[in-house]
């Protein structure tokens, strides 16, 4: 081919460019791979320990089999301390052996989607301790991980407070992760790289996630504590004796099935599951009380948790703007947990829980209840404060009462300690704290508590 010739050659080849470009022959890409469709949940359960789903098994069996409703559990640890009532295994043998005995539990629901956040039982009463030993921001991170990837309409978990029989810090503390997962999950700038989309799926190496922030739509509240004159109308009802339509037992039997595979938290004996499940059956027959905790989708607050939900996605609404309320003079206030959540109710659109009940505490007779107490001095010179604790007939003060030198603006955190009396005092008394300086009182408050047999830590359920 002569020059000439090589230049029309090249002419029709940019022509043939130009015109495919122009008349839309480009090649067609495939459909975006969206969300792993294997892992949409409609219910995301976000609890502390292998057996905590338990509480409200006869409801998670309703929606699975007559409700037709996906569900996904997350748990704050394997559940890897407390008594092995099967076998000689502990620590992280028995971490071992609980994650197996959950997966067949909710295998029983048809449950398949589970997954673990990574902490380790902590034996405390402060979702504190517990958030700290749990390592919060890793255990956070995957929490916010399993939102995305399930994609959930629902969460449900504990109830965020401390009350007498639902102190376990790691209860309150994966009720914690859940309400922040809850409202930063939606959030493109809370761990970024969850969302970023990998280079090439298709290959190995992408080290980012792929994931999309996903807004739940609702969440509710369950829980452990003793006194519940307060819960009537705060969430959904669900009984459990109805008789299920496609398995044609009441429901109170597939829950005390569910918790008959956590044979090495039951008292099993040579039984095994059979024994666990006659001892819980009666148990189960109590219907599953909810709380509702917020619901972006309107709906109404005892009605059905689906009630207000359609389909798809909904908006990131932001974050509820958080300020942390004004001290003024000499004040006294409670510290530890009480603190901590009437800040964080206030911080995650939760107000109303700090209406449900007083400040509680519940301690076994004869033991000894520790009272956190912050006393603050907001004036411009230093001051000493006097603390004094009116306690009921047969409570015995340990530590408390004492005359306190705070700095200007400072604040000094104590721990007052009280012994309860012996015997079962189930009834609510009062403890009331008085803070005095130059003679005069200047702050007050009260918390009450309850004394009963068993010792608080004994009454925790791992
Ligand atoms: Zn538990």
């Amino acid at each position: 081919m002569n020059k000439m010739g090589m230049k029309v050659g090249y002419l029709l080849f940019c022509f043939f460019l130009i015109s495919s470009v122009t008349f839309g022959q480009l090649p067609e890409a495939p459909p975006s791979p969206g969300p792993d469709a294997r892992y949409k949940a409609d219910i995301l359960v976000m609890v502390a320990h292998p057996d905590d789903e338990s509480e409200i098994a006869s409801f998670l069996a309703r929606e699975a089999f007559d409700g037709h409703k996906r569900i996904a559990v997350t748990y704050g640890t394997c559940g890897n301390s407390g008594g092995n009532t099967v076998g000689y295994e502990q620590a992280a043998s028995l971490c071992a052996v609980r994650e197996i005995e959950v997966r067949r539990a909710l295998e029983s629901l048809g449950i398949m989607n589970v997954w673990f956040l990574g902490g380790e039982d902590t034996a405390s009463q402060s979702p504190l301790i517990s958030l700290e030993t749990w390592n919060h921001g890793a255990a956070l991170a995957r929490a916010v991980r399993y939102v995305r990837l399930t994609q959930p309409e629902v969460i449900i978990t504990w109830l965020p407070d401390y009350a007498d029989g639902e102190n376990h810090g790691d209860h309150q503390a994966a009720s914690v992760i859940a309400n922040e997962a809850f409202d930063l999950a939606g959030n493109p700038l809370v761990f970024p790289e969850q969302i970023a989309a990998p280079e090439n799926y298709k290959l190995i190496g992408n080290l980012t996630e792929g994931l999309r922030p996903w807004q739940a739509k609702k969440i509710y509240f369950f829980t452990n504590a003793r006194h519940q004159d307060w819960i009537e109308g705060q969430g959904p009802v669900y009984p459990s004796t109805t008789v299920s339509p496609s398995k044609h037992v009441p429901y109170y039997e597939l829950g005390a099935t569910e918790l008959s595979y956590h044979q090495t938290q039951e008292d099993a004996g040579p039984e095994g599951r059979e024994a666990v499940y006659k001892a819980a059956v009666n148990y189960f027959k109590h219907p599953v009380q909810f709380i509702l905790g917020k619901s972006l989708v309107g709906g109404s607050r005892t009605g059905d948790i689906f009630d207000g939900i359609t389909p798809g996605p909904i908006p990131y609404p932001g974050m509820p703007n958080y300020q942390p309320p004004a001290h003024e003079g000499l004040s006294i206030e409670l510290g530890g947990p009480y603190l901590f959540y009437s800040r964080f109710w206030k911080a995650h659109g939760l107000d109303h829980i700090a209406s449900l009940y007083p400040p509680e505490a519940g301690v076994g007779a004869g033991m000894e209840v520790s009272v956190p107490i912050i006393i603050r001095n907001d004036t411009d010179s230093a001051q000493k404060i006097s603390l004094t604790a009116e306690l009921p007939s047969g409570w015995k003060e340990e530590s408390g009462s004492a005359v306190y030198p705070v700095e200007a603006h400072g604040a000094y955190p104590i721990t007052a300690i009280f012994t309860a009396p012996d015997g079962n005092r189930p009834e609510w008394q009062e403890i009331h704290f008085n803070a005095a300086a130059g003679g005069k009182t200047v702050s007050a408050l009260t918390l009450r508590v309850s004394n009963v047999p068993s010792g608080p830590v004994a009454t925790l359920r791992k």
